[in-house]
């Protein structure tokens, strides 16, 4: 059996202490790998770049020679030995969900940022031991080991790294569902109210227990950080890691975001790390996992997160539509939406979506975003469809029937839309037209279609009212302040300032003449009209430039979803069905 045994003799130095035993070795070499990026996050990080102080000896304590055969590997000459011991440092000051960190206040640990594997052996079981500092205390999924307190075992390497461990003092809540065991697991300290967050998060499992009718795990842990300001998620099959500031929890509008986090996450126990498409998992943790479907994966488990909380009772169904509704503006307000699908944004995370840039909503779409809105529009033209009777749950069901764990996973091509077929019928290829304009394609999604089948409409304006028939003029620049200095953030390319040649970064000085920031740009625009001349003087670099534009009329920024005058029985029904 390969052990792990990670100590954390002095906390303070960030640096976790490894030592791994690798027996049964009959090779005259030894090759050990970490992984470049974590499963849920779908970027490489070169986690190897934090590994220091690596050493090998043999069951005799000799050492043995060893060198680095790429960035994250290394080789080991062990002779004749059956057992090598190897020792290294992990720098861990990245106070992140998919990352590692370590101080005098707790140790948090993903395993595939501290964890070594041996390449063809990564489906063995392991036993990990956790060494921590007197009276801190050791939280994580894994099963117990026979080691004692500290002493854990995993499956498989997989197992492993999709179980990420606290250590420290921390606060531990229980409660049971169909006498499951859950536990949160909070490190810090806020405004929760304790009763309150573990009746809350019972409620959501609760609901998504329903959905699925039971809950797939043995044991679940809600590994909940308290930090300043920061935020995340990351999914695992037996727990989650969830990060929020530690004011989340009031007033009411604030704690939403915990509550849709929490469902968000625990949504994907099912969709993802059970139901999952095929390209993800096994894994190779050396380099990317391209996958068409992280729509599926992201933008369906966005679409119920909130869903499933008006379900719960914890969030009302005007609210819900709100939210949809800045979900739409959202979009809209992106042209990257004409010029990448749904699918290439899945294809693309690893160098797009993770790693954005000023130019990205011109260029690129959400999967999160985009997603959850193109699950609104099917499960209202599934809804529509069967007059009432299924619904995108019934495909959800079907998907996580035909595809399990120990299976191959859902087919790159065609493996959803045939899902949504069995569920909903092939309806004379309404649903594989529907794929390929909205998922394959960047048609424009049509919304107030898709929300009339529940008896709703979109209502368009402006945020600042305005006399009837008038729209507000618009240059289309995104500003951002530092320092004293106000810059432009961003220029969206449907904008005039973007046909004019403002760039991102340019200072913005004067408008005709006359200093300016944001909130003075904003007041004096309000003053003028679409097809009105102004001058605006930056600074590029450090030259003082001068640039004309022509002012547009700016798009509509302002949206309310509301039930039609006189609702059909079928509007009214789908309605009812869906927000309840
Ligand atoms: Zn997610």
């Amino acid at each position: 059996m390969i052990t792990y045994t990670i100590s954390m003799p002095e906390p303070h130095t960030h640096l976790y202490h490894v030592t791994v035993v690798i027996d049964a070795l009959s090779a005259p070499t030894l090759d050990l790998v970490l992984p470049a990026w974590t499963p849920g996050s779908y970027m490489i990080r070169e986690y190897a770049r934090h590994i220091q102080e690596f050493s090998a000896h043999g069951p005799d304590g000799a050492a043995l020679p060893w060198r680095k055969t790429a960035k994250d590997s290394w080789q080991v000459d062990i002779g004749r030995a059956a057992q090598v011991t190897v020792r290294y440092k992990v720098y861990a000051n990245e106070l992140t969900v998919r990352t590692s960190h370590l101080d005098s206040r707790h140790g948090y640990f993903n395993p595939a940022n501290v964890c070594v594997y041996v390449p063809g052996r990564t489906g063995e079981p392991l036993a990990v031991t956790v060494d921590v500092p007197a009276g801190w205390r050791v939280s994580t999924a894994l099963e117990p080991g026979t080691g004692g307190s500290g002493s854990f075992i995993a499956q498989d390497y997989d197992e492993l790294v999709d179980s990420p461990f606290e250590c420290g003092t921390q606060r531990v809540l229980t409660f049971t569902v169909d006498e499951v065991p859950h536990e949160i697991v909070i490190w810090g300290r806020g405004n929760e109210d304790e009763s309150q967050l573990v009746a809350d998060t019972r409620r959501i499992v609760e609901v998504q227990r329903a959905m699925f009718n039971g809950l797939p795990y043995p044991h679940y842990s809600f590994i909940l950080h308290l930090t300043d300001g920061r935020g995340g998620g990351l999914e695992h099959r037996n727990s989650v890691t969830n990060m929020v500031d530690r004011w989340t929890f009031r007033p009411e509008r604030s704690y939403e975001r915990y509550l849709s986090l929490t469902s968000h996450e625990l949504f994907h126990v099912w969709n993802v790390k059970r139901l999952r498409p095929a390209p993800l998992g096994p894994f190779d943790y050396r380099s990317e996992n391209y996958t068409r479907q992280l729509w599926l994966v992201e933008g369906v488990t966005s679409y119920y997160d909130e869903l499933l909380l008006v379900r719960a009772g914890l969030m009302q169904p005007e609210r819900y539509l709100e939210k949809q509704a800045d979900k739409i503006l959202s979009l809209q307000a992106q042209p990257g939406r004409h010029v990448q699908s749904l699918a290439q944004s899945s294809f693309d995370a690893w160098v797009k979506f993770y790693r954005p840039d000023e130019n990205s909503a011109n260029t690129s779409i959400s999967y999160y975003l985009k997603g959850s809105l193109v699950c609104l529009l099917l499960d209202m033209e599934i809804r529509r469809g069967t007059n009432g009777s299924r619904s995108l749950d019934d495909v959800l069901r079907e998907l996580y029937a035909s595809y399990p764990i120990s299976g191959p996973g859902i087919p790159e091509d065609g493996g959803a839309l045939a899902a949504v077929e069995a569920v909903a019928g092939t309806q004379g290829g309404r649903f594989r037209d529907f794929f390929a304009r909205y998922i394959v394609g960047t048609t424009e999604l049509d919304y107030a279609s898709a929300l009339a089948a529940a008896g709703l409409e979109l209502r368009w304006g402006y945020r600042q009212p305005r006399a009837i028939g008038s729209a507000p003029a618009w240059l289309g620049l995104q500003l951002k302040r530092q320092g004293e200095r106000t810059l432009v953030a961003a220029v969206r390319a449907d904008s005039p300032a973007y046909a004019a040649g403002v760039y991102a970064d340019d200072e913005l000085l004067a408008l005709d003449g006359w200093r300016m920031d944001e909130e003075r740009l904003n007041a004096r625009l309000a003053e003028r009209a679409p097809g009105d001349r102004v001058r605006l003087s930056l600074f590029r670099s450090d030259a003082l430039i001068e640039v004309p534009v022509t002012l547009g009329t700016s798009p509509y920024d302002s949206l309310s979803i509301a039930p039609v005058a006189a609702p059909d029985d079928l509007q009214r029904q789908i309605f009812r069905d869906w927000l309840g």
